[in-house]
């Protein structure tokens, strides 16, 4: 146990100070924790100790490292904040709170009932508020997730099903959008087996035995293909094999007929070269010994994900004509892929210390969903969170190389919203990588949209079906809405006139009935007579239809009459207190 403490501190980027703090929050920590255990029966200190120690292996500073240690100590011991404070500082205290305030998202699939719904959108609204105010909160959470998962195994069996699909749905895909790779891909594969078993099961039966066929493969072909780099002088950092995680795969499987031999990638041939440059010498010089697969280059380092990614991908008929991935990349791009935004506070430039603002181009979406969050009703439910920010994400790019990211499923619609709301109302067609497609067409990751536009803003109300992002039906619904009302205020205008002129030309003979006077679009004395055909009385839900020239009839709201009425001539009414 002390030897985690001894590897954290053993870190040639922490200073004296650095390292002072560190055993000093260890021992607050220690002591707080004393008499606790976890489930596992281990001393509980263990769990702040392996959450800090995942956080140190990702490079982060001694101030995250010294929250870390102490992420549980207000929730579950005698600490208060005022102590945290005073010994620790400010910083410290904001990291350990914001951890601790999150709370937890009882994630219920099925049946979500009203209670957890609004608790489900308060944790997440708490959520991405401390992370867009610092992210290394999240990165805190997510290290205690990680170890939490991988002890799950203590737990009781609800709650590891909890759990479990709670990190699939919420910790995986969030660890995602911040470019983690690797936590993503283990978060997932430590989860699928209890959320999933069955087809667990099944992956492993069906596909390990082609896994091991393929990594063998590689091992074979990996020091020919090394040895062609070299003879082109093109100097290989490292060469190996990537085997592709289990749910990450099970799903890709699931997209090709559940046919194992269909996904080309389940091990991937991975090349770490040292510059940009020699990336695209390095595929050259792969396209020059093996056939590429038509369609299926990417360069993601001219491109990036929207997440930052960047490598170059190409599949190839490798040795023996086998259908193999490759993909090249520098040292710099292998550490964003698989430790994302914390690769960015890595000390690795000088030790300088950054800022650790969600400002970078890579978080935009965590400010994105923090307003979306603030703004939303709680009643509209976490399924629309999931659908816009937790999906999986597709980037489209614009003709001028402006990439924009949107969920799986998105349309020409939703990217030209997404890119700017007027965009949106003047859409007229769009063209996908050069060709004219239809409106509904399915955007594809890579994909270059070019936006038709018309001459007027005209959206249609189909489009509020065929979109799939909330903002651009947010925006669609208030185009029709500012449409509605401008007629509303026109048409109030005319019957504004034309109700002077009924006074004018008529008398107003108002029928006396005892059972009340209606009141009609919110005026009494017009001119008016209660119809024969359902002789609504008082209390009746009643409308107003305008006839031509005998005023206005009065008939209950049911009336089969009404039905056949133009919306026009339709006016609301209702039956006044007082009885004339
Ligand atoms: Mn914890």
């Amino acid at each position: 146990m002390l030897n985690l403490l001894e590897k954290i501190l053993d870190n040639p980027n922490f200073n004296e100070t650095d390292k002072a703090l560190i055993q000093r929050t260890y021992n607050a920590a220690e002591l707080a924790h004393r008499d606790q255990k976890r489930l596992s029966g281990e001393d509980y200190i263990t769990h702040p100790l392996n959450t800090a120690y995942f956080l140190s292996e990702l490079g982060l500073d001694a101030t995250t490292i010294a929250a870390c240690l102490l992420h549980d100590t207000l929730e579950d011991t005698s600490i208060k904040p005022d102590y945290i404070k005073q010994e620790f500082g400010q910083e410290i205290l904001f990291l350990v709170e914001g951890v601790t305030k999150l709370g937890k998202i009882e994630y219920s699939p099925n049946q979500p009932n009203k209670k957890t719904a609004l608790e489900n959108i308060n944790s997440l609204k708490k959520m991405f508020f401390a992370m867009a105010e610092d992210i290394r909160v999240i990165l805190i959470k997510l290290a205690d997730r990680y170890h939490n998962m991988e002890t799950l195994k203590s737990q009781p069996k609800e709650a590891q099903k909890r759990i479990a699909l709670e990190t699939l749905e919420i910790y995986a895909p969030i660890a995602a959008r911040l470019g983690m790779g690797r936590i993503k891909g283990q978060l997932e594969d430590m989860a699928f087996p209890y959320v999933y078993p069955e087809e667990y099961t099944w992956l492993i039966k069906n596909v390990l035995d082609k896994y091991t066929d393929r990594k063998e493969y590689i091992e074979k072909t990996g020091p020919l293909i090394k040895r062609r780099l070299n003879d082109a002088g093109i100097k290989v950092i490292d060469l190996h094999s990537r085997a592709k995680y289990h749910y990450s795969l099970y799903q890709k499987i699931k997209r090709h007929d559940m046919d194992p031999e269909k996904v080309f990638d389940l091990v991937a041939i991975r090349i770490i070269v040292p510059d940009i440059k020699s990336c695209y010498e390095a595929l050259g010089i792969i396209h020059k010994h093996y056939k590429p697969f038509p369609g299926l280059i990417k360069d993601y380092i001219a491109l990036p994900k929207p997440n930052g990614y960047q490598s170059l991908h190409t599949t190839i008929f490798c040795e023996r004509s086998r259908i193999v991935e490759v993909q090249i990349r520098t040292p710099d791009m292998h550490d964003h892929a698989e430790n994302g935004i914390a690769a960015h506070w890595a000390y690795s430039e000088g030790g300088k210390k950054k800022v650790f603002k969600a400002e970078m181009k890579e978080t935009k979406w965590i400010a994105q969903l923090n307003q979306f969050l603030q703004e939303m009703k709680p009643q509209e439910g976490i399924e629309k969170v999931k659908i816009d920010f937790f999906k999986n994400r597709i980037f489209a790019f614009t003709p001028k190389g402006d990439v924009k990211d949107l969920p799986e499923g998105s349309n020409p619609i939703d990217f030209a919203y997404a890119i700017h709301t007027d965009l949106g109302h003047t859409l007229k067609g769009a063209k996908v990588n050069g060709k004219i497609v239809q409106l509904n067409y399915n955007l594809h990751n890579g994909d270059v949209v070019e936006i038709i536009k018309g001459k007027i803003p005209k959206p249609s109300s189909d489009w509020l079906r065929m979109v799939k992002t909330t903002e651009a039906k947010k925006k669609i619904k208030a185009w029709f809405t500012a449409e509605e009302n401008k007629l509303k205020e026109s048409q109030g205008i005319e019957e504004k006139v034309r109700e002077k002129k009924i006074q004018k030309k008529t008398r107003v003979i108002v029928e006396v009935v005892k059972k009340g006077t209606p009141v009609i679009q919110g005026q009494t004395g017009l001119m008016y007579k209660i119809a024969k055909c359902c002789n609504p009385k008082l209390g009746d839900k009643i409308k107003g239809y305008m006839t031509v020239n005998q005023g206005v009839s009065i008939h209950l709201t049911s009336c089969s009459n009404l039905k056949k009425a133009t919306g026009k001539r339709l006016l609301s009414a209702s039956w006044s207190l007082r009885s004339k």
